[in-house]
């Protein structure tokens, strides 16, 4: 019989890594789904800022938070793995030391199964340590694995010395998985395709909710080549709007909620569907609250009317992916989004209050043949258009349209080590696209002095 199951967020072992607003949703919403079916909970969250008695004498190493929600982790300096040793960037693991990992797991009962997510395909070597910690805490308890990696690599997953490597979504994997090992039918199940059936995140958890993320919908109508977005969710559906807008009201009268990050990949398509009933709803409750969209949005529907209630509704940080200003690449990659519509969303967003430093625009750098030409005519045009350009160096993603070009151009071998595909290493990069290069193009979006900049590339 199941009772006691251990949620495990794991670490993230990278030379960076920044907490947008990061929280293990997907877990926390199976964490919900076994608590209604019934089972005892525990989480230990490895990248809480907070570990119990982790800050007592050693407030030099506390992470530096800010009241929004978002902040740096804790870190601790590791040896890079082989493979990356030639790169002149320190590695780290971030979140609580393997001391507090281990004290944390010997606080709790033994439990009757752990599970645990992961996310970015090349953090599995943090995956990798923490299923070995946890078998040397709790030996002959099975570890089931899920989350992002493990639904795009399930074969790479299958090292990790989980026990269950689960890919998809766990509310239909997870039943037949309980049902094999504890002879127990769950008799809570949401229905897959009605996302308001399932129940709230168990957002009560997590020790410090300085913020919590919010998901209105799942999947993208879209397929741009360079996303991973419909391998994630095949399908797009989304929640009825005004239930929304009650899990909001729910977390800030029961939590004290006040900061909420949207983790949709498409929360303003098709926006009399979402966006503008949601916005109305939250304007109408009046609630203390301010929403972060660290997710790129799209452009393309933003209106007059669409920009007035977002800055309304109180949507502070507001990030759009735009990803080049060049139009052959806009369409052969995908065609979300074109020039004009960018000139045009800037101007509803600026007359509607926002400033021009606070319309984030994404641009991507280092996709396979790009160069640092192209990147450079995007950030001028970017700024050309008074918003604020956000490089976002390329990550490829197995699976994905871009994935065989990626391969080809890349100068590692991506599909054998899966770190080579970490973003930080410009895995697709050319020789008129290198690491200084991009420094440089960084430094144009930070200090926008056109001329100077101009002259550097
Ligand atoms: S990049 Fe955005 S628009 Fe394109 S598929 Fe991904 S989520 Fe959808």
């Amino acid at each position: 019989m199941m009772s006691k199951v251990l949620l495990i967020n794991p670490w993230i072992y990278d030379f960076s890594a920044y907490d947008f607003w990061n929280k293990p949703i997907g877990l926390l919403y199976l964490a919900s789904l076994l608590r209604m079916n019934g089972a005892d909970l525990f989480f230990i969250d490895c990248l809480d800022p907070y570990p119990v008695d982790f800050h007592n004498g050693q407030e030099n190493l506390k992470p530096k938070r800010k009241p929004t929600g978002e902040g740096t982790y804790l870190r601790h300096l590791i040896q890079k793995p082989d493979c990356l040793k030639d790169v002149r960037r320190h590695f780290y693991s971030y979140g609580m030391t393997p001391y507090h990992f281990l004290r944390s797991l010997k606080s709790i009962p033994v439990p009757d199964i752990v599970m645990m997510t992961s996310m970015m395909t090349y953090w599995y070597p943090a995956v990798f340590a923490t299923v070995r910690l946890v078998h040397q805490a709790f030996p002959g308890v099975p570890v089931v694995l899920g989350g992002n990696y493990v639904t795009l690599c399930p074969e790479h997953a299958s090292k990790s010395g989980a026990e269950y490597v689960l890919p998809g979504p766990a509310e239909l994997t997870i039943p037949a998985l309980m049902k094999n090992l504890f002879h127990q039918d769950m008799r809570f199940l949401p229905d897959h395709n009605n996302l308001d059936s399932h129940p709230y995140p168990a957002f009560d958890l997590i020790r410090h909710p300085d913020q919590v993320p919010i998901m209105a919908s799942r999947g993208c109508p879209y397929r741009c080549s360079y996303c991973a977005s419909h391998l994630i969710n095949n399908q797009f559906r989304r929640r009825d709007p005004i239930r929304v807008a009650d899990e909001i009201e729910h977390w800030h009268s029961r939590l004290g909620i006040r900061h909420f990050s949207f983790y949709d990949d498409a929360l303003l398509i098709d926006p009399p569907g979402m966006a503008i009933p949601l916005l109305k709803e939250l304007i109408r409750r009046n609630l203390p609250t301010r929403f972060h969209c660290p997710n790129g949005l799209h452009l393309r529907d933003i209106t007059p009317e669409l920009s007035n209630l977002m800055f309304k509704a109180g949507f502070k940080t507001i990030r759009f992916g735009f990803e080049t200003s060049d139009d052959l690449r806009q369409r052969s990659t995908g065609g979300k989004v074109d020039n004009r519509e960018l000139i045009e969303a800037v101007v509803c967003l600026k007359r509607a209050g926002y400033r021009g430093d606070e319309i984030g625009v994404y641009l991507l750098c280092g996709l396979p043949g790009q160069s640092a030409e192209e990147v450079k005519e995007s950030i001028l045009f970017v700024l050309s258009c008074g918003a604020r350009p956000i490089i976002a160096e390329y990550s490829p993603v197995p699976g994905t349209g871009l994935w065989k070009e990626a391969m080809d151009a890349s100068p590692y071998p991506i599909t054998e080590e899966l770190l080579f595909q970490n973003n930080t290493l410009l895995p697709c990069r050319n020789d008129s696209l290198t690491y200084e290069m991009v420094q440089t193009l960084k430094l144009m979006c930070r200090k926008p002095d056109l001329d100077l900049q101009r002259d550097r590339l």
